[in-house]
């Protein structure tokens, strides 16, 4: 088994754990192997071990990954990074999920863009937890304008919440804000024509999964335990 494969049937095991000891059933949690600095032959190895699910965090990077791994016939891709509005068009119809959707222009540009290829964007709103200057997402407080602002776009189909919390020494200090997300996600939930099945919340990565998983996360957003530590660039 190469590195890749063993990896990821560790962090597979890391989630089945984490679900049993919440009393969660496993299939609840998705695995999203993030490839960001990797390139296509890591994804080839980590579908090769089962993996069909891969998120991309740069338009410029996915592209060509895209490309160069067409016969692979089920692969489904995530867009988890920052997206520039002029970039919507890239992702709608090649990407089955866009995480990071956290302002009225880019859903506006994604609703557009998908309309004009007669499709449905599936998207979650990213929230700025801890308000940094340095991060995208929308704050807690002006979450519900965004989401009604999005609830009128007729091409996108919200599906959930997606936050990466600020950084803690300790995992489990991770879970106060991953629990805030799912209040968040409750009170969005209330919301007239929030979809009733529209329950996703994309949150933890290979340092904090677990604890994510505790607080209900039902994807998880691991790279660096999958395919090691990031290249630079
Ligand atoms: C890079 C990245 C991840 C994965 O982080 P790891 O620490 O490598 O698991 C998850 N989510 C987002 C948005 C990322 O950019």
């Amino acid at each position: 088994m190469s590195g890749i494969a063993v990896h990821l049937e560790e962090v597979r095991a890391r989630i089945r754990g984490a679900c049993q000891r919440c009393g969660r059933a496993p299939e609840s949690v998705q695995l999203v192997a993030v490839t960001k600095g990797f390139g296509a032959d890591a994804i080839r190895e980590a579908y090769g071990a089962g993996q069909r699910l891969f998120g991309e965090s740069y338009v410029q990077e996915f592209l060509p990954k895209r490309e160069q791994l067409k016969d692979l016939p089920d692969l489904e891709w995530h867009f988890i990074g920052r997206l520039q509005s002029n970039k919507a068009d890239q992702v709608v119809g090649s990407a089955a999920l866009v995480h990071s959707v956290d302002r009225k222009s880019l859903a506006v540009e994604l609703d557009r863009r998908a309309s004009r290829h007669g499709v449905t964007a599936d998207i979650l709103l990213q929230v700025r937890l801890g308000e940094e200057e340095s991060k995208s997402g929308v704050d807690p407080s002006g979450l519900q304008v965004l989401a009604r602002q999005v609830l009128e776009l007729s091409r996108l189909r919200v599906r959930g919440l997606m936050t990466l919390p600020p950084p803690v020494e300790n995992p489990d200090d991770a879970r106060a804000w991953f629990r805030r997300l799912r209040l968040l996600l409750e009170e969005c939930a209330g919301l007239p024509g929030w979809p009733a099945d529209s329950r996703e919340l994309s949150m933890g990565m290979s340092h904090d999964f677990e604890a994510a998983i505790a607080e209900g996360a039902t994807m998880v957003r691991v790279g660096a335990a999958i395919f090691g530590p990031r290249p630079t660039a």
